[in-house]
């Protein structure tokens, strides 16, 4: 009996346990790193946490005795609240994701659970949450999302902008070679010309594709972009006369190292948006200036600190909702009617300036115009003048090897090259180029060569020929790189790339750019 009694009042050794006990907990409250507040039924605030404090911005003492609805949003639909509580009254626990609002307006993202705190006599007179700032993790999350989606989405566009471009070349060599033939402005002729046209446009859908594919970054050479962009005014200006181009250039602005094609096609992109979303006129402003990111940043992707040229292009045209600007960068998403989006632009965009290290912001109100801005790892070395001859069409003797996997490519490329004059011969894989040059190397003046094909690829048959033999003039040619492959065997010693598809003009051009030039004649 005198046990029982001892078991009902507490001793002052159980008080003092039950102290150190409630010390223990408030240090593990107040520490914690996770949100813990205290409810009562109405939901108005009896206790705060610091973490609650640091991740909302708002002190104990102006938040206690508020209502826990001045975290809210906005972003839940009342339904949700609504659960939440029935979920609650019924005295079980809620586990869910928040959309909170901090006391300086902006947004964070919190996963919580929320218990129901009872009295002896079973009443709810509590509840209790916990949460965790899951910001940064949604934000990760959804950054890998979209870009697995933009890597499975770029493998497939390359694959196909590959086989289409081999295509194209069969056609464009095919017409090349036909209107030598013909008399200027026959029919036919006529005919062959809008189909070279058609052909172009060919070209232009699939050098989007490329650009948006991964790996597809050909020639990196320094590029001054406020020269690049002062170009493309001057072009676009010409055709769009109800829009007032405006120009702010930084004159100190650093180089990019860069495909200047694929920043052109970038520049290009937004330029038409912007043009297309301003039909009665107004005003596109480009800036430049030169910006350096001091430490890496996690925007919804990973910004590397660094020096950086920004590339701003404002329009004062239509805008976007933010709906619209969440889908922007998704391949084939458009708001323009049939035929004149593809919705590939952007993604484009999207894919090259990724490839070129760089990252671009978006920023746009519906009926207020849309601002571009475009970030591109910069160099601070000194442009050096240009090179390429510019040179009709211009005949030779000398003996090419031609090495491509498709039988057209192999096809119409050896009638463009003895049409331009040279002795042909062709390969069709790696080990028979290899064996062709052993053989007859020494009447070998240059070598073309596909860069992607099945077994040996372009760069292991590049390996090869430089063995036997170590001055050998070899032009890669391709539609398509993976991984940047091309740069880097062009920087292991190769002359030249030549674009896929290509003309009789720009073969001729690059063939003679190389077999004339002494700086790579080493013997
Ligand atoms: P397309 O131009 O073929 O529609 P894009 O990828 O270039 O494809 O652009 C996708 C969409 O983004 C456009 O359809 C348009 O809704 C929107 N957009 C892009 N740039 C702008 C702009 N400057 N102003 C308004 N909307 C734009
Ligand atoms: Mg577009």
């Amino acid at each position: 009996m005198a046990q029982k009694q001892n078991e009902d009042k507490p001793t002052i050794e159980d008080m003092s346990r039950q102290m150190v006990g409630q010390a223990r907990l408030a240090i593990a409250v107040e520490n914690t790193a996770d949100a813990i507040i205290l409810i009562d039924i109405e939901g108005n605030i009896q206790y705060v946490n610091p973490a609650f404090e640091k991740i909302t911005g708002y002190s104990r003492s102006e938040i206690i005795s508020q209502n826990i609805s001045l975290l809210e949003s906005g972003q839940h639909d009342p339904s949700f609240f609504q659960q939440m509580w029935d979920c609650l009254k019924r005295g079980e626990v809620w586990r869910g994701r928040f959309i909170n609002r901090k006391k300086d307006n902006s947004l964070y993202q919190s996963e919580a659970t929320i218990s129901p705190v009872k009295n002896t006599a079973g009443q709810i007179i509590n509840y209790v949450s916990v949460q965790r700032d899951v910001t940064r993790e949604i934000q990760l999350e959804k950054q890998l999302r979209q870009a697995q989606k933009m890597e499975a989405i770029g493998t497939l566009a390359g694959g196909i902008a590959h086989d289409f471009n081999n295509l194209l070349l069969g056609i464009q060599g095919n017409i090349s070679l036909s209107l030598l033939d013909l008399e200027a402005e026959s029919q036919i002729f006529n005919n062959l010309k809008k189909i070279e046209t058609y052909v172009q446009d060919g070209v232009e859908l699939t050098r989007q594709l490329l650009g948006f594919a991964r790996g597809g970054k050909y020639q990196v050479r320094l590029t001054d972009v406020n020269r690049l962009l002062n170009e493309q005014n001057l072009l676009f200006s010409r055709a769009n006369k109800a829009v007032e181009f405006q120009e702010e250039f930084d004159a100190g602005l650093w180089n990019l190292e860069a495909d200047q094609d694929q920043i052109e096609q970038v520049i290009l992109n937004i330029y038409m948006n912007a043009l297309q979303a301003m039909p009665e006129g107004g005003t596109l402003s480009v800036r430049t200036e030169n910006v350096t990111i001091d430490e890496e940043r996690l925007t919804p992707y990973r910004v590397r600190a660094g020096d950086y040229v920004k590339i701003a292009v404002i329009d004062t045209g239509i805008g976007m909702d933010e709906k619209t600007q969440r889908r922007i960068f998704d391949p084939f998403f458009t708001t323009k009617e049939m035929g004149r989006g593809t919705g590939l632009g952007l993604a484009s965009v999207y894919g090259i300036i990724k490839n070129h290290g760089g990252f671009v912001n978006v920023d746009s109100h519906k009926g207020r115009g849309t601002r571009f801005e475009i970030f591109l790892p910069a160099s601070r070395e000194p442009v050096p003048p240009k090179q390429l001859p510019t040179a009709e069409l211009t005949d030779g003797h000398e003996t090419v090897l031609l090495v491509d996997d498709e039988e057209m490519i192999i096809d119409v490329g050896k009638r463009m090259l003895e049409k331009l004059g040279y002795e042909t011969l062709t390969a069709i894989n790696g080990s028979e180029a290899v064996d062709i040059y052993k053989t007859r190397g020494d009447d070998i003046d240059l070598v073309i060569l596909d860069m992607v094909m099945p077994k040996i690829s372009g760069g292991e048959t590049f390996d090869r020929l430089k063995e036997i033999n170590p001055d050998i003039k070899v032009i890669l040619c391709s539609g398509y790189s993976i991984d940047g492959k091309a740069t880097e065997i062009l920087q292991r010693g190769c002359i030249a790339f030549i674009q896929k598809p290509f003309n009789l003009k720009t073969l001729s051009r690059h063939i003679r750019a190389v077999l004339n030039s002494e700086t790579y004649d080493k013997k």
